[in-house]
């Protein structure tokens, strides 16, 4: 499945960001680190202010692009529907790719109503 490689990234990227973020809050309430399995001793002091924002900013802004991106591909591309009776099924649970209840051939919910626009009209239009 093609859809299966956007989410592998997005949470790639929301723990590097995650990761980004927390160190640099660490930074910001202690700027002096020690390695004890390397015994290296850092001290950030000198750039405390000025590393720790960028790290905030850039672990913030990648959290909430990743997060947004996720919650996209949740909910368009992990849904099917059916052409047949319009169920929609989350992917997750028709793996075989057809319809529980009549068999039919599911297709991805995002951009169905595009290829089949008399549906739409027959499904939103009030008073028929
Ligand atoms: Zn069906």
């Amino acid at each position: 499945m093609q859809y299966s490689t956007m989410p592998v990234k997005s949470w790639h990227v929301l723990l590097g960001s995650l990761a980004v973020l927390s160190l640099g809050v660490e930074i910001l309430i202690d700027p002096t680190w020690f390695d004890s399995t390397r015994g290296v001793y850092f001290d950030y002091s000198k750039w405390q202010y000025l590393l720790s924002c960028v790290m905030i900013v850039v672990g913030l802004a990648g959290t909430i692009a990743s997060l947004v991106s996720m919650n996209r591909k949740n909910r368009w591309d992990e849904m099917m529907i059916c052409p047949e009776c319009q169920q929609t099924i989350i992917t997750y649970t028709a793996q075989d790719g057809r319809c529980p209840q009549c068999g039919g051939e599911l297709e991805p919910l995002d951009g169905f109503y595009e290829r089949h626009p008399e549906l739409l009209d027959e499904d939103t239009e009030p008073g028929h």
